[in-house]
């Protein structure tokens, strides 16, 4: 990997403008790369030479050759499995484990579509008499690929995986605080035999390169990971050109325990599902909503859980690692200072270990309790360790806070009432409904996106092929 350049054309491509941005380490806020700082004309070149691919031999490439391209990335990603999960670990504060199991997710997403690639075939239509009617699913053309700083590898990958699948050119626009790993798989996937200008990269902030990608009229289609505001943006700077988007915007999605539920199967996936990641995922199970018979002795053993996690550099790999940047973590420090004015009970905190670097940006997970379901931390994202529990009486109340926000990515239901299953997961406003589970482990074939604030369209499974082709109609009148 070259410092400060960006990948266009199938090689590493000097910045325009000359100028760099630092990156850091969140484990101890020190810098320790540089990366370039891309401009618009950098994205005209990175357009420019994914549209060439997709006119030229990426374009013209069969499905099945296609799948080869992404089989042999897949193999690649994991021969270098531990360097790049070494890669996202220090580029994001996650904590080791988790980075390795990015690096796993991110082989199997194009793997998984490396198998659909020669999969995604259109339909025959009845018609009227004499007519022949068909359907084919074509590529957009050339993509855009906005992705944040959360999980690069892995949204990287489950988006152009996907869109290369389907036959596009991606122009992929990392985040500013974490894009190292992208940048090294785009190189591998240089050595898989994509063919040049298939898969650019151009690195940079929002508001230059993301702005530029999001309104380049060169651009057939937007994906897009983020914030519900920054979402709102690309959508509007897509929409002068009509150009679709698919947004995937993170929620305030909730664990619903039923009295009758499993706790002890429950109790470590309530945890795990918001601290994963230090509370920064889109789909963390941010709120917990408790039957009242189970309140008390549910939350009594989620606060000795709390107490017992701990925090370190990416390097000690504890239970969470530090947030991402200074921003992020005075984020979360606003939203524990409001509950904390408004009389929330702190239920439980983990603990930050002795060692942990002063300089870096670290956030004991935290449990609130009680917590009034018009306040902000019941409401809205904090995209930090931050659980906010709240009881209910029955089946229709639990069912009006989970759909109390303007969110709807995933919800959980824990209880071993089946026909309360099944009514539950038809009632509740969500992209994805997990039954006495959360999030199935990752599942790479399975379909996730939001409704309302969290966003619409889907990515993972093979609904994403779908959303990264259109559909044609072909009437044939033979008589
Ligand atoms: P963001 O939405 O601003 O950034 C996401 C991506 O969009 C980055 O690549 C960024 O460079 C790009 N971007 C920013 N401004 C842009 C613009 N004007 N045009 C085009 N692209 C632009 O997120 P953030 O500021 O890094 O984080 C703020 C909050 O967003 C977080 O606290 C969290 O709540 C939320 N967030 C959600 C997710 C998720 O997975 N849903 C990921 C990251 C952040």
């Amino acid at each position: 990997m070259e410092d400060a350049k960006h990948f266009i054309g199938g090689g590493w491509a000097a910045a325009s403008g000359g100028e760099t941005i630092a990156v850091i380490d969140p484990s101890d806020g020190e810098t320790f790369a540089q990366i370039a700082r891309g401009n618009a004309a950098d994205i005209d070149s990175a357009v420019a030479a994914a549209r060439a691919a997709f006119e030229g031999a990426w374009g013209q490439s069969s499905a099945a050759e296609r799948g080869r391209v992404l089989y042999r990335l897949s193999m690649l990603v994991t021969a270098c499995h531990e360097e790049l999960a070494q890669i996202e670990a220090r580029d994001t504060g996650k904590p080791l484990k988790q980075a390795r199991a990015d690096a796993a997710a991110l082989a199997r997403y194009f793997e998984f579509y490396a198998g659909a690639a020669d999969k995604l075939h259109g339909e025959t239509l009845p018609y009227q008499a004499g007519y022949t009617v068909l359907t084919i699913r074509e590529p957009h053309g050339v993509t855009g690929h906005i992705v944040p700083w959360n999980y690069p590898m892995q949204i990287f990958g489950r988006s152009a995986g996907a869109a290369l699948a389907a036959g596009n050119a991606c122009v992929v626009k990392p985040a500013e605080d974490a894009c190292l790993s992208v940048l090294r798989v785009a190189a591998l996937a240089a050595e898989a035999g994509l063919p040049p200008g298939a898969l650019n990269v151009v690195t940079g902030f929002g508001h230059e390169a993301g702005a530029a990608l999001a309104r380049h009229p060169g651009i057939d289609h937007i994906s897009f990971t983020g914030s519900p505001e920054t979402g709102k943006l690309v959508a509007q700077m897509a929409a002068e050109n009509h150009v679709p988007v698919t947004l995937e915007l993170g929620g305030k999605s909730p664990q619903i325990v039923f009295a009758d539920a499993d706790l002890d199967a429950a109790l470590p996936t309530l945890v795990s599902a918001i601290v994963q990641n230090a509370g920064q995922t889109c789909s963390a199970g941010s709120r917990v909503l408790i039957e009242r018979a189970a309140y008390e002795p549910l939350l009594e053993r989620l606060a000795a859980r709390f107490r017992e996690l701990r925090v370190g550099p990416s390097r000690a790999d504890l239970d969470c690692g530090p947030l991402i940047n200074a921003k992020q973590q005075r984020r979360v420090w606003d939203f524990l200072s409001d509950a904390q004015h408004d009389g929330i009970p702190m239920a439980a905190q983990g603990e930050i270990a002795a060692d942990a670097p002063e300089s870096g940006f670290y956030q004991a997970p935290a449990l609130l309790r009680d917590v009034p379901p018009g306040h902000r931390l019941a409401r809205e994202e904090v995209f930090g360790p931050v659980l906010a529990a709240l009881p209910f009486d029955d089946e229709n109340e639990a069912v009006a806070l989970a759909n109390g926000t303007p969110y709807g990515l995933v919800a959980s239901i824990w209880t071993r009432d089946g026909a309360r299953q099944l009514r539950l997961a038809r009632r509740v406003r969500s992209g994805q409904v997990f039954i006495n589970n959360y999030g199935a482990g990752g599942g790479v074939e399975l379909p996730f996106g939001g409704v309302g604030h969290s966003g619409h369209g889907r990515e993972k499974g093979f609904e994403a092929l779908y959303g990264f082709t259109v559909l044609k109609t072909i009437a044939i009148k033979h008589g």
